[in-house]
């Protein structure tokens, strides 16, 4: 057998555990081991497995494929994308300091803001695509730099390399959430990131049925330490999520692709209608982040955000609109719609939502899988009635 390096849409299928692992059956598949606990051989000797919280086989079959894809040294699963997110911060201690992407995820803007200040670790909000600013916000007890590249929602570029050298100039930890990227077009591991983290509910899963969390760690030590978390904190994913995310990320290579295609068509299409402000995408040219992207990832994503004119009434706009589902998350086979400003963001006060760009006529379109003609004529249908102060479009005329 050769032992050559695979393309990453192989290691999607393939690697490294998804034949049986006790390679009984050959099955294809990795069983769900449905088990809280596991029989002691002997008085003394002890098995790779005591409990489930601790481990669980099918769980570890999942742990061991996202660290392979991310070339990391550890994987770890969760029971959602907060739960790897806010286990990660646990590494920290009292007196610490954190800095933070101004542009987070709403969660982790809650998670940082309500729950980790009770616990006495500070933090601070900057702006990640200015590398001055995060320096001079290092402080002597900042020990984390917390970045979403490409951010949420309105597609900001980080250079990651730059905050890299930063963090490891000062001591710090840098973690980063993939979630927009997966690792089939980012490694931020590869570029010296030290926890990679995601929310699993959104592409590696892709077909909005689980919710999950990984997160993967550059070395052992640091991943020793999150699994000690794991165990301790204890909201690790069940093995039948397991077993379904592991599906999931068996796709991801041609879903991720599909959707990224169409939304580059979609994102064109958007800059040059005459009812619409402003497009968010990397994968324009004109978006100010679009070179450094392309110098740290192999692709541009499914997301992308647009602001509506003032003319066109949001409200409309979603009752009109007919294929996508209007909901929050993101990331999978169906087109999903949503309204940062009362979804993503809601726990995020109006000046912060508006210092970020996040106004009351932003939509952010995850596109899935559906026809790419078909999702335009219903977005050019939907900003047509919208503009229009009319009560029902399709009896005019
Ligand atoms: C959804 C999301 C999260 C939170 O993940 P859950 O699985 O919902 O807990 C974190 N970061 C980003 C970028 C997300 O989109």
């Amino acid at each position: 057998m050769s032992n050559n390096k695979d393309q990453l849409e192989t290691e999607l299928i393939h690697a490294p555990s998804n034949l049986d692992v006790e390679q009984r059956t050959g099955a294809v598949n990795v069983p769900i081991y449905l088990s809280s606990t596991y029989h002691q051989e002997s008085f003394d000797a002890f098995g790779p497995f005591d409990y489930s919280r601790s481990g669980n086989p099918t769980r570890q079959a999942l742990e061991e494929k996202i660290a392979q894809l991310e070339e990391g040294a550890r994987g770890l699963a969760f029971a959602s994308g907060m739960s790897a997110i806010s286990s990660s911060f646990m590494l920290l201690s009292a007196g610490d300091h954190v800095l933070v992407s101004t542009d987070v995820y709403g969660g982790t803007y809650r998670f940082v803001t309500e729950v980790l200040t009770k616990f006495k670790i500070d933090h601070t909000f900057v702006d990640m695509t200015d590398l001055t600013e995060v320096n001079d916000a290092i402080k002597p007890n900042t020990k984390v730099i917390y970045i979403e590249t490409p951010s949420n929602p309105c597609l900001n570029i980080t250079d990651i390399n730059g905050i890299v050298k930063i963090a490891k100039a000062n001591d710090c930890l840098t973690f980063l959430d993939n979630t927009f990227m997966s690792p089939l077009y980012q490694k931020p591991i590869n570029l010296g990131v030290d926890i990679v983290l995601h929310s699993a509910t959104k592409f590696l899963s892709g077909h909005s049925d689980i919710i999950a969390g990984l997160a993967v760690t550059n070395t052992e030590e640091l991943g020793e330490r999150l699994a000690f978390i794991q165990n301790s904190f204890g909201s690790i994913l069940g093995a039948q999520d397991s077993y379904q995310l592991i599906q999931g990320i068996k796709t991801l290579g041609s879903r991720l692709k599909q959707s990224s295609e169409s939304a580059l068509k979609i994102a064109a299409y958007l800059t040059n209608h005459p009812l619409i402000k402003n497009v968010f995408y990397p994968g324009l040219p004109n978006h100010p982040g679009h070179d450094l992207h392309n110098s740290q990832s192999k692709g541009s994503g499914a997301v992308l955000s647009f602001e509506i004119k003032d003319s066109v009434k949001a409200k409309t706009f979603v009752e009109q609109i007919r294929l996508p589902v209007f909901a929050v998350s993101l990331g999978a086979v169906e087109t999903i719609l949503s309204y940062p400003a009362t979804m993503s963001h809601a726990a995020m006060p109006k000046q912060e939502r508006d210092k970020r760009g996040i106004t009351d006529g932003l939509f952010r379109f995850s596109v899935g899988l559906e026809h790419v003609d078909d999702l335009i004529s219903d977005l050019d249908y939907a900003l047509q009635a919208a503009s229009q102060q009319v009560k029902d479009p399709h009896v005019v005329g």
